[in-house]
């Protein structure tokens, strides 16, 4: 691990164990299960589940559902699919916010029978003119002033369900003059005739998230609630709760600035709306930061938190560039994968000196550094196949692969020539002829005329037939949803594209899906766990080899 300074949350945890003021500290990740994970949660689970790692401490999975309309069981599953693929586990069972809305309920009763709560009736437009402004102070409510009793009265038919949505609502009791807009009388319940998919039909009234969410943490025995900036000025009213309340523990939250990346979206609801309008083909879809595309498309769990290292824990509202996310990721790929071969454009060469029906078994390395990854076997035989963008009848001198009349060697193989472009009627090449150099596997030619470079190939008479899908950033702004742009206009038509018929090396049949391998001089990959079957295998480029993007 490298040494690094310690991030202010990392402060403020050493500090309060130093001097007591908690004894283990318990984290959460509170997700609302309205959409699956992205690329900004990686970097709350990375946080909140590494801080509980390096302080011994535990962290609680948490279901913020306390907005019924919107929530789905399906979204549930792959929140803890994708906490555990990226490394983590959860202390104990998954909670749920609506585990604690009976204890909610009987918190609300309590701040009211304390006078700090009251039902009002204002409908929404009056709410907002009488919450004022920055500058400008609220107005009280007229049903501020309700006795206990009628409070009490009226809450309970809000909960039997007596009242219309937007009748009414509960409110607690601060201050209407508070320069914190969030201490204005916030609201704590709110009617909705809505199923919930944990409770059913018991409740039509819901907490709010302000109420709900520091009391939960309490009741888990939160000792640092961790959320990010825009959650800062929320957080006199999550204190006035707690001690408001007879709550058994005093959680804390601290804020850092959420993780945004240049050219992505990382907004549940804008990432719905490309799936729901396909735009994309699921929620992973290998183009999507959200954390099951990254996992298809063949991202690694530790290049990921690798790169929440990176982008660091900060209060500085910030953008991380996305080419710091696939550094992360060559990074742990050059280090880990296989080498294979892969043709995506072939193009038939056949090696006229070479006996027709011989064929043989050329041993190759895995990796070419790493020794204890043994070696692979590749068939050569008379016919293979090379990339068309590797054949050239003429070409200058930068252009290191095959040119007719020139050498070149082939990866882990012999030194070839080549003697003429094979044409259609219309003057395509359509094959090569070249004949094999003797003597140059492992050596250069005998006759001092070396080869200029070296291209991949695949034998013709046994390989994998394969697609192979390359993808490209999924939009081509730098910044698709800054301030009034929409995101949807600048869509890359080109950030998917489909190859078939590509040849790969024999040894890529019996890959397994969770497989990655360097396709050598095009990137690295793996199988599509979607498309891939018995019958077909389709690789997705996980990245390129280095950063051709154009700035
Ligand atoms: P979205 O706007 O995408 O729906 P959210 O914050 O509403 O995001 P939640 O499900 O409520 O989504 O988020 C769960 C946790 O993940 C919260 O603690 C939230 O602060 C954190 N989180 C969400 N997005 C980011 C981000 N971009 N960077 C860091 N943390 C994030
Ligand atoms: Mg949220
Ligand atoms: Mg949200």
């Amino acid at each position: 691990e490298t040494v690094r300074p310690l991030n202010f949350i990392e402060r403020i945890i050493e500090e309060d164990l130093n001097s007591g003021k908690v004894t283990a500290i318990r984290t959460r990740f509170p997700p609302e299960p309205n959409g699956y994970l992205h690329l900004g949660h990686a970097k709350s689970i990375w946080l909140n589940f590494g801080l509980a790692q390096r302080y011994g401490g535990k962290c609680n999975l948490r279901m913020d559902d306390t907005n019924p309309a919107k929530e789905e069981e399906e979204y549930v599953d792959s929140i803890q699919h994708d906490v555990q693929w990226l490394g983590y586990q959860w202390d104990g069972e998954v909670h749920y916010a609506s585990d604690y809305f009976d204890q909610l309920h009987a918190w609300a009763v309590y701040l009211i029978e304390q006078g700090k709560a009251f039902v009002c009736d204002l409908n929404a437009e009056q709410m907002r003119e009488y919450r004022g402004t920055l500058t400008e102070p609220g107005k009280e409510s007229p049903f501020r002033t309700r006795s206990v009793e009628d409070n009490l009265a009226l809450f309970e038919k809000m909960r039997v369900g007596e009242f219309e949505e937007g009748a009414c609502c509960l409110r607690a009791k601060i201050d209407m003059a508070s320069a914190n807009i969030n201490l204005r009388d916030p609201v704590l319940y709110r009617i909705k005739k809505a199923s919930h998919h944990q409770t059913g039909d018991k409740w039509c009234i819901y907490p709010s998230y302000d109420y709900a969410h520091g009391q939960s943490d309490a009741i888990e025995g939160i000792t640092h609630s961790i959320c990010t900036l825009e959650f800062e000025s929320h957080r006199p009213l999550y204190d006035w709760c707690i001690q408001n309340l007879p709550v058994p523990a005093e959680p804390h939250q601290y804020e850092f600035s959420r993780l945004n990346v240049n050219y992505t979206v990382t907004s549940k609801r804008k990432l719905k709306q490309l799936v729901d309008e396909n735009h994309v083909a699921g929620w992973d879809d290998p183009r999507m930061p959200t954390i099951a595309g990254m996992r298809r498309r063949g991202y690694t769990p530790k290049a990921l938190r690798d790169f929440c290292e990176m982008a660091g824990v900060t209060k500085v509202e910030g953008v991380v560039d996305i080419s710091m996310l696939e550094h992360a990721i060559r990074n742990d790929l050059n280090d880990n994968s296989p080498r294979a071969m892969c043709v995506l454009h072939p193009l038939k060469v056949i090696l006229t000196n070479y006996p027709e029906g011989q064929t043989e078994t050329i041993t190759a390395p895995v990796h070419p550094q790493r020794e204890d990854m043994g070696t692979r076997a590749l068939p050569f035989g008379r016919e293979i196949f090379i990339d068309q963008d590797d054949f050239r009848e003429e070409a200058n001198k930068q252009y290191k692969r095959l040119v007719k009349g020139k050498r070149v060697r082939l990866r882990n193989a012999y030194v070839i020539e080549a003697d003429e472009a094979v044409k259609d009627a219309a003057g395509n090449i359509i094959a090569v002829h070249a004949r094999v150099i003797e003597d140059t596997l492992g050596k250069d030619p005998a006759d001092g005329v070396k080869a200029k470079g070296v291209i991949h190939w695949v034998a013709a008479h046994d390989n994998l037939d394969c697609e192979v899908r390359l993808y490209d950033r999924l939009f081509t702004d730098v910044a698709p949803d800054a301030g009034g742009k929409n995101y949807l206009d600048y869509l890359n038509p080109n950030s998917l594209v489909i190859l078939s018929g590509c040849k790969a090396e024999k040894s890529l049949a019996t890959a397994g899906l969770e497989d990655r391998f360097q396709f050598e001089r095009e990137g690295y990959f793996t199988l599509d766990n979607k498309h891939t079957n018995a019958d077909s295998a389709v690789f997705n480029r996980i990245i390129g080899l280095k950063d051709t993007w154009e700035k």
